[in-house]
């Protein structure tokens, strides 16, 4: 049937449209939707993921492990086996506690929830991971910002005087950036470590990718807290991220955290692949050389300026040409990057692209290939 809805339910919207409109936190009403684009038939090279997947073996024994989950019972609250594994797997320093989030997202939204809100300042630099400013919207508190530099490098001195100036109660730091692609210099985030009396978090999603951390460096900091997430080295599925710092911080924000946030499928599933952490690490050192071909060969193509990355993802920019017009050609010929251009912006003229498994990403250097001639 077409037609559209009926009178009553288009009545019924409307009515829903007018009270929501009156109860929905003006912040919320204004925040964009975290906006995800359809993959369906793409190449997807658009959100960070691992390529490959499960060697067969393994496969089976991570089912026969699922069939004897009683999934009738409630998960355990706090993962406490899993925070074990992760202990010994990540190297977590000895006296550091764990709190486990439903993919970092969640725990970015959980440690806002304790120390930033209403009357209180989250802090990052810009470009960064959108979610830092959505997630201080959405639990009421401000969020200010601060320009990298134009090769993306963290400023120091104007991170010291805006914190300074805004007093924040959490400063967000990926390192990796992500949608940079690079490491910050450590002496600049020591800097704002020392700078801020709030909480510092080092958000290491790329960490797989890149191998250098503040984790073993934990104790030399009272403000620092380290976060990292599984999916990004090929549980993104799954959602599990986690969360290290000292256990002052760690159990007020463990207040806040709901119990039985992680599902025990994915509890035991990621044990179960800690277990085979030498297959992900594997995947990651190949994905690793893919990004260095792909780079090279991204290089060499006329009218593209592409950035140095220590993660799974290039960004490139589009020199002389529409971005969006190279985007639409991407996406007419299969493939699905993350389109950053905004005319003016820190990241004008700019696409990042995922590295995928290598025929994916052949087939990513051609249709740039080609789009970059169509689009001239
Ligand atoms: C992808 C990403 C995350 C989110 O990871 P999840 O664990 O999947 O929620 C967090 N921070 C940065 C910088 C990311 O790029």
């Amino acid at each position: 049937m077409s037609g559209g809805p009926s009178p009553e339910r288009s009545r019924h919207t409307r009515a829903a449209a007018e009270r929501a409109a009156r109860w929905v936190r003006p912040e919320i009403r204004r925040l964009e939707p975290y906006h995800v684009a359809d993959p369906a038939g793409m190449i997807k090279l658009d959100a960070m993921e691992n390529p490959y997947g499960w060697p067969q073996s393994m496969r089976r024994e991570w089912l026969d492990t699922l069939a004897g989950v009683d999934v009738n019972r409630y998960p355990d609250p706090g993962g406490e086996a899993l925070k074990e594994e992760l202990r010994t797997s990540m190297g977590v320093p000895e006296g550091m506690k764990i709190v486990l989030g439903n993919g970092s997202d969640e725990l970015i939204q959980i440690i806002q929830l304790t120390v930033a809100g209403p009357g209180r300042v989250t802090l990052a630099p810009a470009p960064t991971f959108a979610m830092y400013e959505m997630t201080a919207a959405a639990t009421g508190g401000a969020f200010e910002s601060v320009p990298l530099d134009r090769s993306f490098r963290l400023d120091a001195a104007s991170m010291r005087s805006a914190i300074e100036r805004t007093q924040p109660a959490c400063v967000f730091l990926a390192f990796p950036n992500n949608p940079t692609g690079n490491l910050f210099d450590t002496q600049a985030i020591e800097a704002v470590i020392e700078a801020a009396d709030g909480l510092v978090v080092i958000d290491e999603a790329y960490h797989a990718f890149a191998r250098e951390s503040f984790l073993p460096r934990l104790t030399h900091f009272d403000n620092v807290v380290v976060m990292r997430t599984l999916s990004k080295i090929g549980l993104a599925g799954l959602r599990l991220g986690f969360l290290v710092g000292p256990e002052p911080w760690l159990s007020e924000i463990d207040k806040v955290r709901l119990p039985y946030n992680i599902s025990v499928l994915t509890q035991v599933s990621v044990a179960f692949a800690l277990r085979h952490l030498p297959v992900f690490e594997e995947q990651a050192a190949a994905i690793t050389a893919e990004r260095e071909r792909v780079f090279a060969a991204l290089s060499a193509m006329a009218g593209l300026e592409v950035f140095p990355s220590q993660t799974n993802f290039l960004l490139l920019r589009v020199i002389g040409r529409d971005a969006d017009e190279v985007f639409r050609s991407l996406l007419a010929q299969g493939v699905l990057v993350r389109n950053f251009h905004r005319p003016g912006g820190a990241l004008e003229g700019c696409l990042r692209v995922s590295i995928g498994a290598p025929a994916e990403n052949t087939a990513f250097l051609q249709a740039m290939g080609a789009a970059l001639e169509g689009a001239a």
